[in-house]
């Protein structure tokens, strides 16, 4: 086995890590962890430190760590039929028998799912089919796409724009031209602090319409949005927020795409984040939980209003000319079909609505009062602290002090995994989804001792 130390160098020599300050990475300034295993919400790494990682990866290992169903079945089909492709109509049991299981779980309006490797190709996947829809519909100039700023879609070059975050624009010549950006319905982060919330949706479909009016609805082909923000700072919509702007979409006749690659499969404690807010969505977006991570595999489930218009497109112009090398790869469906099987046999769904319960109220327990806490927010298990300077003016932390990473990283030295959310001083937990109360109550003593230690 190789030293830890000779891994560190070849790492820091030829390893390009993604969101990584890569100067610091390359000068061994900053940290690395070489991860060799992880069981149920505990990783390890090469030092033999044990940590709770109570962001389950990327919020994708729902299911937990070293789940051997899930193991034995890519095994088993990579003996048997490691890849074919998908194309012109080919499928293995695997990749069809996904197909199925995923359309069960969908909303009844949805009809087909397609099949890719991660997040933000789905995303560009639902980009494309939006425009081909309206294409073969004769609305050529119908094209622009409303994403919200904080909203997270991946980091493509549309995917990228898409995102509403600073970071994944600056110094990349994005957002593309396409692109829109309406406000965040971050009810905590709201400029008037005198509005109330049902105020506070009034003036996001304020914001919206505005926006649809300057540009003109004729111009205008669809809105994404994931359920709750997620890594824009884990927020759930304020409360009538998705049927007040599922009216005006409807109004100017603009797609809806749900980016569900957070929420769908079970994290808010039901099966998609579309059924736990009353979205109905032309499009959903799938990821991370699909296969808990365990093989990459993403998908765009499209309604049956779309899809009909995908059908006519291709007995007039042929073929649709989309497609990947690896959509519906056979190991990641194989990952998949063992996947959605265990969060059904082990009542995943709905333990991610109690144990999300737990966690947010045992935090508001246990941190509510502090004088640097501002919001103890979430919905399941998807949940975040958001420090402040001051609570009652509600004044924000420099992010010169980057005082969220400094939790993140205090946490850290108690054995447990947060997040720092990229844009502002919030730290975030999205646990597996098969977390115990006992292990909940781990993840809030140790956020406890690291909220006293840096503040
Ligand atoms: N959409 C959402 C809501 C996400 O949270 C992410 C990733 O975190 C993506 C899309 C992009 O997925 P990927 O990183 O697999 O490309």
């Amino acid at each position: 086995m190789l030293k830890n130390d000779q891994l560190d160098a070849w790492d820091r020599e030829n390893f390009f890590h993604p969101s990584t300050h890569l100067a610091q990475h390359a000068r061994g300034e900053s940290p690395n962890r070489i991860v060799t295993g992880g069981s149920g919400v505990y990783i390890e790494d090469r030092d033999g430190t044990k940590l709770l990682d109570a962001f389950a990866g990327l919020y994708c290992v729902n299911v937990g760590y070293g789940r051997s169903e899930i193991a034995d079945a890519i095994a088993e089909q990579a003996r048997e039929l490691a890849y074919y492709h998908a194309y012109v109509g080919h499928g293995t049991e695997a990749s069809i028998t996904l197909a199925q299981m995923v359309m069960e779980r969908a909303p009844d309006h949805m009809s087909k799912v397609y099949f890719g490797l991660g997040g933000s190709d789905a995303n560009e996947t639902n980009i494309k089919l939006v425009w081909y829809y309206n294409n073969i519909l004769g609305r050529p100039e119908k094209k622009k796409i409303i994403s919200r700023w904080r909203g997270y879609h991946g980091s493509g070059l549309m995917t990228g724009s898409l995102t509403g975050l600073e970071l994944f624009h600056k110094k990349f010549d994005l957002p593309l031209s396409q692109v829109l950006h309406t406000v965040a319905p971050d009810y905590f982060r709201r400029e008037d602090l005198s509005l109330s919330e049902a105020e506070f949706v009034a003036y996001c479909v304020a914001d919206l319409e505005a926006l649809i009016e300057r540009e003109g609805a004729d111009t205008i082909a669809a809105f994404i949005g994931e359920p709750a923000l997620g890594t824009g700072g884990i927020v759930p919509p304020p409360s009538g927020y998705w049927e007040a702007i599922q009216a005006v979409l409807k109004k100017h006749d603009i797609l809806l795409i749900a980016d569900e690659v957070v929420s769908g499969f079970g994290r808010l404690g039901t099966m998609f984040g579309s059924d736990h807010y009353g979205i109905q969505p032309d499009f959903i977006t799938i990821a991370k939980g699909l296969t808990s991570a365990y093989a990459p595999l993403s998908g765009s489930i499209v309604s049956d209003k779309v899809w009909k218009v995908l059908e006519d497109g291709t007995d007039e112009f042929g073929p649709i000319g989309h497609g990947w090398t690896y959509s519906a790869h056979p190991i990641g469906a194989a990952a998949g079909v063992a996947n959605l099987k265990l969060i059904d046999s082990l009542g995943l769904v709905a333990n991610a609505g109690s144990a999300g319960s737990y966690l947010k109220n045992a935090l508001a327990n246990a941190l509510g009062d502090h004088a640097n806490v501002g919001d103890i927010r979430g919905d399941g298990l998807l949940c975040a602290i958001e420090f402040v300077s001051d609570k009652a003016s509600r004044t924000y932390l420099d992010p010169a002090s980057k005082t969220g990473p400094q939790v993140a990283t205090a946490l850290l030295k108690e054995g447990v995994i947060g997040r720092a959310m990229p844009q502002g001083d919030i730290l975030g937990f999205a646990p597996p989804l098969c977390i115990s109360e006992a292990e909940i109550d781990k993840v809030v003593d140790a956020t406890v001792k690291a909220v006293k230690s840096v503040f």
